[in-house]
C-alpha cells in the first residue's frame, strides 16, 4: 500500500507556482490576485479560507479577502460579486460555500463572471468541462486528478465508482473520469444516496472516490483488493484530547481499508492540500488568459 500524498504534491505545485510568478514580475506583468469572499462565523469554512489567503501568500499572488455578516442580504452579495467581477486587477473571485439559508447558491455562482470563476461552479464551465473544451474545473476533482498524475497512476480502463453526486465533488469527478485523457479512459459508476446495494458497487470499484460526508463510512469488507482509494470526506468529530475540541474523520475508515488498497489518500493530508493547490492553479490561469 502506498499513500498518496496530497500534503507532498500540493507542496510541489505550489513552489512551480511560485517560479512562475517570479517570471511574471521578471517579465513585468501582472501577478495573479485571487479575492476570497466569506460570510458568517463558521469555524470549518473560516479554516479553508484562511487556507487558501495563506497559499496565496506564499506563492506571491495577491489576495484579498472579504468577511461579511451572514445578515447579508442576497441582493448586496450580487452587487459585491459584479463589483469585483468588473475590477481588472482581480483574476478569481471565490465565495467560500455553504451561504446562509436566505442566499441561493445557484444565484451566486450565476453572478460570477466565467473568465473568474476559479472553483469552476459556474454553469458555463461546467457545460464547457462536461464537453471536453478548456474550463476551470472544480478545485477539489481537479486536485485529484493532479494527484493521480503525480503518482503516475495509469487510470485507462479502469472501473471508477464515486459515491457522492454533489455539483462540487462527485459529479464533476465522474466527468473528468471518463473523459478521454490520462488520468481518465475510466468507466465510471456515480453512487448517491439512493443507490441499491451500496456495497457491491463499491467492492467493482478499481478506483474508489469517496464523497458523501458520512465519516469512517467505507470499511474493508467495501473494498476491493488492491483498489486505489480517494477520500474526499471531512468530518469535524468532538475530540477533547485535541487543541481544537475536534479530529478530522474521512469518509473511509482509514485503519482497516489501508492495508487492502494499492494507494490511498489519507485525511488530513490527502485531497484537502489538493483542493488548494488546484485552486492556485486556476487562479494562475485566470490571470495568464489576461497577461
Ligand atoms: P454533499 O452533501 O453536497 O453531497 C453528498 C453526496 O453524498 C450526495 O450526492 C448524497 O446523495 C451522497 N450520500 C449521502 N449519504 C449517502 C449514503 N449513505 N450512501 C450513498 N451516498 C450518500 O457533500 P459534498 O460533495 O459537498 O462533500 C462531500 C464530503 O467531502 C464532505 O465531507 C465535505 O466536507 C468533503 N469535501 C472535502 C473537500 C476537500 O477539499 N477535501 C472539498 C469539498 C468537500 P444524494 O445526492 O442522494 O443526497
Amino acid at each position: 500500500m502506498q499513500i498518496l500524498d496530497g500534503q507532498l504534491t500540493s507542496r510541489l505545485i505550489r513552489d512551480e507556482l511560485k517560479l512562475k510568478v517570479a517570471q511574471l514580475i521578471t517579465e513585468g506583468k501582472k501577478t495573479p490576485h485571487l479575492a476570497a469572499v466569506l460570510i458568517g462565523n463558521n469555524g470549518a469554512s473560516e479554516t479553508y479560507v484562511a487556507a487558501k489567503v495563506k497559499a496565496c501568500s506564499e506563492i506571491g499572488f495577491k489576495s484579498s479577502l472579504i468577511k461579511l455578516e451572514d445578515s447579508i442580504s442576497e441582493n448586496k452579495l450580487i452587487q459585491l460579486i459584479a463589483d469585483l467581477n468588473a475590477d481588472i486587477d482581480v483574476d478569481g473571485i471565490l465565495v467560500q460555500l455553504p451561504l446562509p439559508k436566505h442566499i441561493s447558491d445557484e444565484k451566486i455562482i450565476n453572478a460570477i463572471d466565467p473568465s473568474k470563476d476559479v472553483d469552476g461552479f459556474h454553469p458555463i464551465n461546467i457545460g464547457r468541462l462536461v464537453q471536453g473544451l478548456p474550463a476551470f474545473v472544480p478545485a477539489t476533482p481537479h486536485g485529484i486528478m493532479l494527484l493521480l498524475e503525480h503518482y503516475r497512476i495509469d487510470t485507462s480502463g479502469m472501473h471508477a465508482v464515486i459515491v457522492g453526486r454533489s455539483n462540487i465533488v462527485g459529479r464533476p469527478m465522474s466527468i473528468l473520469l471518463s473523459g478521454n485523457t490520462n488520468p481518465g479512459n475510466c468507466t465510471v459508476t456515480l453512487c448517491h444516496s439512493r443507490t441499491r446495494d451500496l456495497p457491491s458497487f463499491c467492492r467493482q470499484a478499481d478506483i474508489l472516490v469517496a464523497a458523501l460526508g458520512k465519516p469512517e463510512f467505507v470499511t474493508a469488507d467495501m473494498v476491493k483488493p488492491g483498489a486505489i482509494v480517494i477520500d474526499v470526506g471531512i468530518t469535524r468529530l468532538p475530540d477533547a484530547s485535541k487543541k481544537s475540541g475536534f479530529a478530522l474523520r474521512g469518509d473511509v475508515h482509514f485503519q482497516e481499508v489501508a492495508p487492502k488498497c494499492s494507494f490511498i489518500t489519507p485525511v488530513p493530508g490527502g485531497v484537502g492540500p489538493m483542493t488548494i493547490a488546484a485552486l492556485m492553479k486556476n487562479t494562475f490561469a485566470a490571470c495568464s488568459n489576461k497577461n
